[in-house]
């Protein structure tokens, strides 16, 4: 075997090597995707537990490989991420999302999903501004979901980051609550318009009374600090009745409606 210059990394380490190309290549065809236009948002409903009506949705961004398919999100967004191309996918999906919202005749909201790596950005802020004012989309149709990480590292910068937000007009969901820890604490650090439940208590809360418990937890001191609840996840009436009977004001699951592209957005429930 080959030991000299860049071949003996690969003769110790096969699969790292494999594993490094398979990412760089992949890096390449997202460099390729964002300018082709093949990254795509979906737009699944968000149903609100007073009108029983569709009250926003969730973006979500697929990837319409032209050899593999639809590639989601959790197969190229952690890849976006370490290669810093996160800045140029989370400015796609804002613009994407601003501008197909405001065409909406409903004006639903709609919500994005933010990285905790594009607070490391200093232009954030103004990269939503321009999003908003490109598309005309009104700020408060638009909201931002994050999570607990950005409150965890670098936290009063991205605290300030998110009040600068904040003033623009757009609302802010922590997003996956419950997954982390000490997650209690953030609420005080910041006054998010909105919890979302993670989808993970919602699917255990059947069987287990710990699941439960911190759904109700969350439901219970939402209400008392006027914070909008949205449970992920739903996917029977039995989950449903449960999380009416515990207040949440709203819901998001397949039970509704999956994540459907643009032209296919579900715009009222069957
Ligand atoms: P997330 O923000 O927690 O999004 C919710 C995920 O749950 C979505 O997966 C959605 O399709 C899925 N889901 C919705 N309803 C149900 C249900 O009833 N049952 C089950 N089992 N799943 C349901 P998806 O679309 O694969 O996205 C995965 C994750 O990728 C998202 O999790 C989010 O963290 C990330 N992501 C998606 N789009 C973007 C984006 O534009 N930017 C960034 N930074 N991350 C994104
Ligand atoms: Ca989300
Ligand atoms: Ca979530
Ligand atoms: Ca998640």
């Amino acid at each position: 075997a080959k030991r000299n210059g860049r071949n003996r990394y690969e003769y110790f380490h096969p699969e790292l090597d494999a594993a490094a190309r398979r990412r760089r290549s992949m890096e390449m065809d997202l460099r390729t995707a964002l300018h082709l236009g093949q990254l795509q948002l979906y737009y699944q409903p968000i149903v609100d537990n007073g009108s029983n009506q569709i009250s926003g949705y969730e973006a979500l961004m697929r990837w319409q490989h032209p050899g593999n398919g639809l590639v989601m999100p959790l197969d190229f967004i952690p890849i976006a991420e370490e290669t810093g191309l996160i800045h140029e996918v989370g400015a796609r999906a804002l613009n994407l999302a601003c501008q197909e919202a405001a065409s909406w005749p409903g004006k639903q909201t709609v919500a994005v999903n933010l990285s905790p790596v594009q607070f490391k950005n200093s232009d954030l802020v103004k990269i939503v501004g321009l999003a908003l004012a490109d598309s005309g989309l009104e700020p408060e149709r638009l909201e931002l979901e994050i999570t607990e990480s950005v409150l965890l590292e670098n936290s009063e910068s991205n605290i300030d980051t998110l009040k600068e937000l904040k003033a623009l007009g757009v609302s802010i969901a922590l997003d996956d609550f419950g997954t982390g820890y000490s997650s209690l604490g953030y609420l005080r650090s910041f006054s998010f318009d909105r919890i979302k439940i993670d989808k993970s208590f919602v699917q255990d809360m059947g069987e287990s009374r710990e699941a439960l418990s911190i759904v109700r937890a969350i439901t219970g001191m939402s209400g008392s600090l006027l914070i909008k609840t949205t449970a992920e996840g739903v996917e029977t009436d039995a989950q449903l009745e449960q999380l009416k009977a515990e207040g949440c004001s709203h819901f998001q699951g397949y039970l509704f409606g999956r994540p459907q592209p643009a032209s296919e957005r579900i715009e009222v429930l069957e």
